[in-house]
């Protein structure tokens, strides 16, 4: 007898949703097994407890997530993910690029959250080449400023803050010659830099508006969906300023809350588009719900 095969894996972490005119494309980019000793602000026994109640798997499982713009003719990314630089289990994105019949050629732009390696590791090989060989790099001015700063790189102590370094500054390298820096406004009709800085000095999120509909795709607010929307005030030992992304993600959440605003993240459980709602303990997320048809 044949035995139906039995599949191991989802099929590809792709996710469609139309904001007006603009086709957004949440892509995963795998998942990792992170540590509650990556929090800062919230010690283990409480993280744990946390976890159990909202029946999260201990140790917390971080997804990652890219998403890719289509707006008019153009072929927009956000972010790129881990490339290489997290083992096998990430860096799937150029895979789930290829599911959508999009090559690294065909990418216009690659709009960037912060300079990352889980950002901007997909952005170059081991030897520090383009893998967009196209694209346009939009990056916030001050997060481009900060990881080339030589005091950056002296100020890196440990071989994890090191190597965060160098990666930034490879891939600052890489698309120098065509790179465009911002603070605010648009990057391109009805796509926006929104400033959130904390986590790194230009974090910033990407607002998608078009036809009345918005979208903030909000890069790192959130790290650990299991426990930082009821507790905004825990951080991540990665902050470079922990206390401004403290201030940060409580002035975000308490905005997209007010506005009803979906939004959509980097690291909240894919595909990552929902609400945030006040709850008697700091915040709730609820997710957008699936639909067949866009
Ligand atoms: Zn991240």
């Amino acid at each position: 007898m044949t035995q139906t095969p039995r599949p191991s894996h989802q099929a590809p972490g792709i996710h469609h949703k139309a904001v007006g005119d603009i086709l957004v494309t949440a892509l995963n980019d795998g998942m990792f097994d992170a540590s509650f000793a990556f929090l800062a602000g919230v010690d283990i026994p409480t993280a744990e407890q946390m976890h159990r109640g909202a029946f999260r798997g201990i140790p917390p499982k971080v997804a990652v997530n890219s998403f890719v713009i289509r707006q008019a003719d153009k072929i927009i990314l956000i972010d790129s993910g881990c490339g290489t630089n997290f083992g096998a289990g990430l860096g799937i994105l150029e895979a789930n690029l290829a599911t959508l019949g999009i090559k690294p050629s065909d990418v216009d732009t690659v709009l960037c959250t912060h300079l990352h390696p889980d950002h901007i590791g997909g952005l170059v090989d081991s030897a520090g080449k383009a893998l967009f060989p196209k694209a346009e790099l939009v990056v916030h001015a001050t997060d481009h400023a900060f990881w080339g700063d030589d005091a950056t790189l002296a100020g890196a102590t440990s071989d994890m803050d090191k190597g965060f370094v160098a990666l930034a500054r490879s891939t600052i390298a890489a698309y120098a010659n065509r790179t465009r820096l911002l603070t605010s406004g648009e990057a391109f009709p009805g796509i926006s830099i929104v400033p959130e800085p904390g986590h790194t000095p230009g974090h910033s999120g990407w607002m998608i508006a078009s036809g009345g509909e918005s979208l903030l795709i909000w890069g790192d607010i959130v790290h650990m969906p299991g426990i930082q929307f009821r507790r905004p005030d825990a951080g991540m030992v990665f902050d470079v300023d922990g206390a401004q992304a403290i201030v940060t993600r409580k002035r975000v959440m308490d905005m997209v809350a007010t506005d009803r605003l979906m939004v959509a993240g980097m690291h909240l459980d894919f595909p990552s588009f929902g609400y945030v709602q006040k709850a008697k303990e700091g915040y709730a997320f609820i997710p957008d719900i699936w639909t067949p048809s866009l």
